[in-house]
């Protein structure tokens, strides 16, 4: 078969790409191949019951399917150009924000108009960070919640199907140079287009760097985020979340001059398991639907590496890493901060005489002997400097679950476009390194397309 536009993933980025394509184009023929399976089929076998932890299925449900990895996210899209990616050093600040409004837009008119904008504008914890030696980002935030983030994909997807052909359980082996386009193989067969857009996201970054090689795509080496999440109880941190929902605060440490930055913060949320490439750590979300809101409050806290020369590569590092907390915990390491500051492992009796419950079931083990000492020094430094602005955070009951891990894929080489020294095949969202969350992505997806049909 011949498209016009071939998209290879359906998360957020190949979803928004089509969605526009769709609208300014619509008789453009497109594609989307989905190594995953439709939203409504996919679940991950983790019941709780029979299946406890992560049994590393081929292709994981949480990461791969219709939606992406966004698809059982907290749907929390940051309107920012502070983090999430760094789209704007392409495409401008003002139009990165612009298309990140764009994508809002369309959330809310698809399930999402009952939720609410967040905002850090005009705030007085900007102050009171600054006066404990931390750094409040600024951002809006619309929480479209788990819930609501499923129906807003949904929605969505009834109104691309119409429009756009799409091929799931269909992982796309590899991307030629085909006369005047690009052909995509599969297993049992290959597609031509005269345009290609690969939206592969994390979970294909293996196949992204191969991708790149293979078509002589230059590229750079990125970072990888290690920390743990931190559990709590909610009320601690209420006075923040009520008004911000997510706040992005960064903290340089005293001893090493490193920053230790808050991401991804679930208001009476829960902590889950996340799979990338076998290696298992974890991550969190929360409900919009109160019904599901939990006692507890989760956020991550992290510490960027990056690796140059003569070892450059960031992600293999965080891997080994994670690796020894599966190694030790048979997955993800949970630990009292009380127990860590003592220099003692946490064992299921600490952890059940805690007076935090915890909302995944994981190990109980000693993550110093997990995380390198300057990341954990840095973490611990920063659960203190937390305390100061939200009493409770450096409780000993306090949970801490390792290892949390932002792997970003190497930066493929992308001129202002997002289009690759091959004309006509673009490479967005997180799979090209230069975005790291649902609205940077989703935005990435916007512009190509606007791109591709000449309406930027
Ligand atoms: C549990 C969790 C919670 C998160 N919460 C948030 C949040 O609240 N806010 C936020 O901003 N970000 C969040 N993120 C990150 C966010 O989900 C990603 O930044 C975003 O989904 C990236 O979109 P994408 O389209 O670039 O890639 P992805 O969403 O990863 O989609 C890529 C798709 O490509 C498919 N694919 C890969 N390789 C192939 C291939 N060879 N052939 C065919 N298909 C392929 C994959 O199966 C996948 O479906 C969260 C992530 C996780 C895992």
């Amino acid at each position: 078969m011949k498209y016009d536009v071939i998209i290879i993933g359906a998360g957020p980025g190949g979803i928004f790409s089509a969605y526009e394509l769709m609208k300014s184009e619509p008789d453009l023929k497109i594609a989307i191949f989905e190594k995953g399976r439709p939203l409504e089929r996919r679940k991950c076998p983790i019941d709780g019951v029979k299946i406890k932890t992560c049994i590393s299925c081929p292709t994981c449900q949480i990461m791969s399917g219709f939606g992406g990895a966004g698809a059982f996210s907290d749907g929390k899209y940051n309107i920012t150009n502070d983090f999430g990616g760094t789209l704007y050093e392409h495409i401008g600040k003002d139009k990165a924000i612009d298309l990140m409004k764009y994508v809002d837009s369309i959330n809310v008119s698809h399930g999402g108009e009952n939720t609410k904008l967040y905002s850090t504008a005009g705030t007085e914890f900007k102050r009171i960070c600054m006066q404990n030696k931390l750094t409040l980002l600024d951002a809006s935030v619309r929480h479209l919640g788990t819930d609501i983030n499923y129906i807003v994909l949904g929605k969505l997807y009834d109104e691309l199907k119409e429009k756009v052909a799409f091929f799931f359980e269909t992982e796309i082996k590899k991307v030629e140079i085909a006369d005047n386009g690009y052909r995509v193989l599969y297993d049992g067969g290959s597609d031509e287009c005269d345009k290609c857009i690969i939206s592969v996201g994390r979970s294909g970054s293996k196949w992204m760097e191969k991708v790149c090689e293979d078509l002589e795509i230059p590229t750079q080496s990125n970072r990888v985020d290690l920390g743990v999440r931190v559990e709590i109880p909610s009320v601690i941190f209420d006075h923040i979340t009520d008004k911000l929902y997510e706040s992005k605060i960064v903290y340089r440490t005293q001893q090493f001059e490193d920053n230790v930055r808050t991401f991804c913060m679930n208001p009476h949320g829960i902590v889950v398991n996340e799979n990338t490439n076998g290696i298992i750590t974890v991550n969190g979300h929360s409900f919009e639907d109160p019904s599901k809101k939990t006692e507890n409050t989760n956020f991550a806290l992290l510490v960027s590496k990056h690796f140059s020369v003569p070892f450059k590569a960031s992600n293999d590092y965080g891997t080994s890493i994670a690796r020894l907390s599966n190694m030790l915990g048979g997955g993800v390491l949970i630990q009292r901060f009380g127990d860590l500051v003592r220099g003692r492992r946490s064992t299921v009796k600490r952890i059940e005489e805690s007076t935090v419950r915890p909302t995944l079931a994981a190990t109980p083990g000693d993550l110093s002997l997990v995380l390198p000492k300057r990341i954990l020094d840095g973490i611990i430094e920063m659960i203190y400097a937390l305390d100061a602005i939200a009493p409770g955070t450096a409780n000993d009951d306090t949970l801490l679950y390792g290892v949390e891990a932002k792997f970003y894929n190497m930066e493929a080489e992308l001129d202002e476009n997002l289009e690759t020294r091959h004309k006509g095949l673009y490479i967005i969202g997180d799979g090209s390194g230069v975005t790291h969350s649902l609205s940077h992505a989703s935005a990435s997806g916007v512009y190509v397309a606007r791109h591709i049909t000449g309406n930027c």
